[in-house]
C-alpha cells in the first residue's frame, strides 16, 4: 500500500489526525484531550474559507464548529463526529499510520477518524462549490463522545435549527436507522447493622441483595426475551458490579449493585428504570430498597422515510454501496439528537465496530475514500422539503 505522497486527500487527513494523539482526558495521564486535533482542524477549516467557530465545553476541550452557509437554514444538513479516542493502551505504534493489506492502523482509524476526515474533505469539497448545494452545511467535531458525550451536549445547546444529521462512527458504510441504548442504575438494599456475635438482632443487606440478585436473573432476565427488534435484537440486562458490609464482624447495613440495561429502539430508557424500581418494590416487598440512575442513554430509531435516510439511500444506490437500512448494538451521539431534539439521524462510517477499541485498530483504506465521496454525495443532493 502506497503511503502518504499518492494517497486520496481524505487518507492524508486520515494520517495527519492518527499522528495527532486525542485520548480522551477521562482515560490516563498520558491522554492530551482534544486540543491539539481541534487546532489542526479549525486551521484547515479556515483555510478552505468556511465560517469556524471554536466553542469552548470544558477546560482546552472545544467543539470545532464549521457553517457553509447557501441561504437555506430551514434545511441545514448536520455532519457531526467526535475527536477523541480511548486510551492507547496496548496498541503499539497506535500513532504512526501503519499501511498493511489496503488497511491503515492506528489508534483512532476506525473509531472515528476515518469518518471525520471525510467530512472534513467533504466540507473543503463543498466550500469550493457551494452552488451545488441545496442546504445549508454545519460540521460539528466534538469532544468527549467516549466518556459523557458533554461536546455534543454543548453543540445542543446553542440551537441550531438543523433538519437531518449524519454522525460518523464505524458502520462498515452500511445506513444506521436504529442502535441500541442504555440504562445504567444503582440499586441499594438497606438492613440493619448488628454485631456478628448476635446476628439475630441485625438485618443482613448482603442477604436481601442476593433476593434482587435472584430476581433479576430468574425473572427480569428471560422477561426480556418477549421483546424483540427487527434491526438490534433483544434487550439485555447485567448485573456488573456489587459491593456490600463494612467490617468482617458486622452483620451488612447496605449493599450495592450496578446494572446495565441496554434497551431496543422502541423503549425508553427513563420507562425501563422506573418500571424496574416498581417491579422491584412490588415482587419483593420485604425488602427495603433504593434505585438511582447513573446514566440515561436513549435508542436511535430514526424513522424510515425521513428525508436524510432516503437521500443517503439513493446515495448509497448510486455509488454502488449497500442500501439497506442496519441496525448496530453500540451507541452513538445520533440517538442524543433524534431523542433530545427530534433530528432525525443516520450513523455513517468506514471501518467496524469490531476494530474500534482494539489493540489492532485499523480502517480499510478504500473504506475511508467511499465514506468520503458518500459524505460529498449527501450533503449535495439532501434537501429538506423534498417530498410531501
Ligand atoms: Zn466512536
Amino acid at each position: 500500500m502506497e503511503a502518504r505522497g499518492a494517497a486520496h486527500p481524505a487518507v492524508r487527513i486520515l494520517d495527519d489526525l492518527v499522528r495527532i494523539q486525542s485520548v480522551n482526558p477521562h482515560y490516563g495521564a498520558d491522554a492530551r484531550g482534544e486540543r491539539d486535533v481541534a487546532d489542526y482542524i479549525e486551521a484547515r477549516l479556515l483555510r478552505a474559507g468556511l465560517q469556524v467557530t471554536r466553542q469552548p465545553v470544558a477546560d482546552g476541550r472545544d467543539n470545532i464548529i464549521a457553517e457553509l452557509r447557501v441561504g437555506k437554514p430551514e434545511s441545514a444538513l448536520l455532519f457531526e463526529a467526535h475527536m477523541d479516542t480511548v486510551s492507547i493502551g496496548s496498541m503499539r505504534d497506535a500513532l504512526v499510520p501503519t499501511y498493511r493489506e489496503g488497511r491503515l492502523y492506528g489508534r483512532g482509524a476506525c473509531d472515528t477518524k476515518g469518518a471525520l476526515a471525510g467530512m472534513i474533505h467533504m466540507m473543503e469539497r463543498c466550500a469550493q462549490h457551494p452552488e451545488r448545494l441545496n442546504a445549508d452545511l454545519v460540521f460539528c467535531a466534538s469532544v468527549d463522545e467516549e466518556h459523557a458525550f458533554i461536546g455534543l451536549t454543548a453543540f445542543m445547546s446553542l440551537n441550531m435549527p438543523i433538519s437531518g444529521a449524519v454522525v460518523g462512527e464505524p458502520t462498515e458504510l452500511g445506513i444506521v436507522v436504529e442502535h441500541k441504548g442504555c440504562t445504567r442504575f444503582a440499586v441499594r438494599t438497606h438492613g440493619k447493622s448488628a454485631h456478628s456475635s448476635v446476628p439475630h438482632k441485625g438485618d443482613n443487606a448482603i442477604y436481601a441483595m442476593m433476593d434482587v440478585v435472584r430476581h433479576v436473573r430468574e425473572t427480569v432476565e428471560p422477561g426480556l426475551d418477549g421483546i424483540d427488534s427487527p434491526l438490534c435484537g433483544k434487550p439485555t440486562i447485567v448485573v456488573s458490579t456489587i459491593g456490600g458490609g463494612s467490617q468482617i464482624n458486622i452483620v451488612p447495613e447496605t449493599c450495592d449493585i450496578r446494572v446495565d440495561r441496554r434497551i431496543v429502539p422502541g423503549e425508553s430508557a427513563e420507562a425501563v428504570l422506573a418500571d424496574f424500581e416498581r417491579r422491584m418494590k412490588t415482587d419483593l416487598p420485604h425488602l427495603e430498597l433504593t434505585v438511582n440512575p447513573l446514566l440515561l442513554d436513549p435508542a436511535l430509531n430514526t424513522p424510515h422515510d425521513a428525508e436524510v435516510v432516503q437521500a443517503a439511500q439513493s446515495v448509497a444506490s448510486r455509488l454502488g454501496m449497500n442500501k439497506s437500512l442496519r441496525g448496530v448494538t453500540y451507541g452513538s451521539n445520533a440517538s442524543k439528537l433524534q431523542d433530545w431534539k427530534g433530528i432525525p439521524a443516520i450513523v455513517f462510517g468506514p471501518g467496524s465496530i469490531e476494530q474500534a477499541h482494539s489493540a489492532e485498530e485499523y480502517v480499510p483504506v478504500s473504506e475511508v475514500v467511499q465514506a468520503a465521496e458518500f459524505y460529498y454525495q449527501l450533503a449535495c443532493s439532501y434537501t429538506a422539503g423534498q417530498k410531501e
